[in-house]
């Protein structure tokens, strides 16, 4: 009996495809699911990929998909020893809409072509979402025991209303997560010969914020002007918030991303760079950051009025007028605080300043030797010699809410590509045929690393 089971480990062992194949098919399986909101996949894909982990040998118990149409959501849970605390790695599982009219090929339809995979989300974030199911799934075929739980946590609306992340972030704080490692930020970058140009370990984002400024007045005809026009006083301040300037304020993960960038450039932006870093008052340096929009959003709060509306008619007093100013904030600095700076600038009592939207506003995380370690561990197995560098985002990712709920959280996406292939969110998105086995190994790499 016991040589027959063994034979039969060894015949389901040599039938399993490679890593780097089953990847590609999961990959593929994922891009057929069209999961933009409002389209009505999002169950689909959920349930689907509770299949898979059932079919990798989850138990049925750690496995929770909370059903809700395309704000639907799934759990697992990967049992450990206990010895340390969980560790949680995250994924979303919905894409941005994609017109087949537009595209060269069905979007939803994953497609190889030139050596690269084209398909809405095959690149954000259903690519690092495979690569990373792929990886526990070999671990686990292997026998690996992690020494903690690892939750998994896909959520359904990243890409829109960001329902779905926040409860969950809340379910791996109850369940005592200390670490998060999430699948769709990070990553890395590589020049047209394939040579890497380096690899961004994603531990903070800017937090993003609309406020509408508003106006009333009582208006009247434009052949009898009062000298109290309310697109003339809200025009007033759009330009004085336009014109601020928020203080400089670099932090270890914004010198680290400049330090790599005074590295890269050879112009005279590179040299105000080094200036900066070695003087973090220098008036000169900090013009020319500030005049470049690759580097101003990296050494200070924004605040862009994006949308003005008011009046209506041609020959008549203006009634109302209202303005959008899009504030991307700095990690660990209040938004109350910035709304605070849009009402003093206003300067005028009767402007109502309210926020719009309501996204947490996030501390950056911190670079621990065990998250750099690991990182940098499974970026130097592919290039040796590179060192991965500390990156915060513009963008807002689930991580806001981990990172809310006082859960360090990374972006350590495993995908290496050229600028030039980079089309997450646009036209014919891609991701590069090469890129798959690599990945698949990057996240073994971090998943022994962090889950040993
Ligand atoms: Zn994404």
């Amino acid at each position: 009996m016991k040589t027959l089971a063994a034979l039969a480990l060894l015949v389901s062992t040599s039938v399993q495809a490679a890593p780097a194949d089953e990847a590609r098919t999961l990959l593929e399986k994922s891009v057929g699911f069209a999961t933009v909101k409002g389209r009505g996949q999002g169950l689909a894909y959920a349930e689907f990929l509770r299949g898979e982990l059932l079919a990798m040998g989850f138990a049925p118990a750690d496995v929770t998909l909370t059903a809700k149409g395309d704000e639907s959501r799934l759990h697992a849970v990967w049992r450990g020893t206990g010895e340390k605390p969980p560790i949680a790695i995250i994924s979303h599982m919905d894409v941005v809409e994609a017109k087949a009219a537009d595209w060269t090929r069905d979007p939803f339809v994953a497609t190889a072509a030139d050596g690269l995979l084209f398909g809405r989300g095959v690149a954000d974030n259903k690519f690092d979402l495979s690569m990373s199911l792929t990886a526990i799934a070999s671990l686990r075929r292997e026998g690996f025991k992690p020494g903690r739980d690892v939750h998994l946590f896909f959520s359904g609306d990243e890409e829109t209303d960001g329902l779905t992340a926040a409860p969950q972030a809340l379910e791996a704080k109850a369940a005592g997560v200390v670490m998060v490692l999430n699948t769709d930020a990070g990553g890395g970058e590589l020049d047209d010969a394939g040579r890497p140009l380096g690899y961004g370990l994603q531990a903070a984002e800017k937090t993003y914020a609309d406020f509408t400024l508003q106006l009333t007045g009582p208006g009247g005809h434009s052949s009898r002007p009062t000298g109290d026009n309310v697109i003339t006083r809200l025009s007033a301040a759009a330009a004085r918030i336009g014109g601020h300037k928020f203080p400089v304020a670099l932090s270890p993960i914004t010198r680290g991303m400049l330090a790599e960038q005074a590295r890269r450039r050879t112009d005279a932006l590179g040299g105000q760079i080094k200036a900066l870093l070695a003087n973090e008052q220098d008036a000169a340096a900090i013009a020319a950051l500030t005049a470049d929009p690759g580097t101003v959003g990296l050494i200070r709060t924004t605040c862009e009025p994006t949308i003005f509306e008011a009046g209506h008619a041609p020959n008549a007093l203006p009634q109302r007028a209202s303005l959008i100013v899009n504030c991307r904030i700095l990690p660990g600095t209040d938004v109350k605080a910035v709304q605070a700076t849009l009402t003093e600038l206003a300067g005028d009592p009767a402007i109502t300043v309210k926020p719009v939207s309501d996204w947490p506003a996030t501390p950056a995380s911190p670079l621990t030797p065990e998250i750099t370690g690991a990182v940098r561990k499974a970026v130097q197995a592919r290039f040796a010699g590179l060192e991965p560098t500390p990156d915060m985002s513009a963008g807002a990712t689930d991580s806001v809410f981990y990172r809310a709920q006082g859960i360090p959280s990374y972006g350590v996406s495993g995908l290496f590509m050229r600028s030039a292939d980079a089309f997450a969110h646009g036209l014919n998105e891609r991701v590069p045929l090469a890129a798959i086995a690599p990945a698949v190994e990057h996240w073994r790499t971090l998943i022994r690393e962090t889950a040993k």
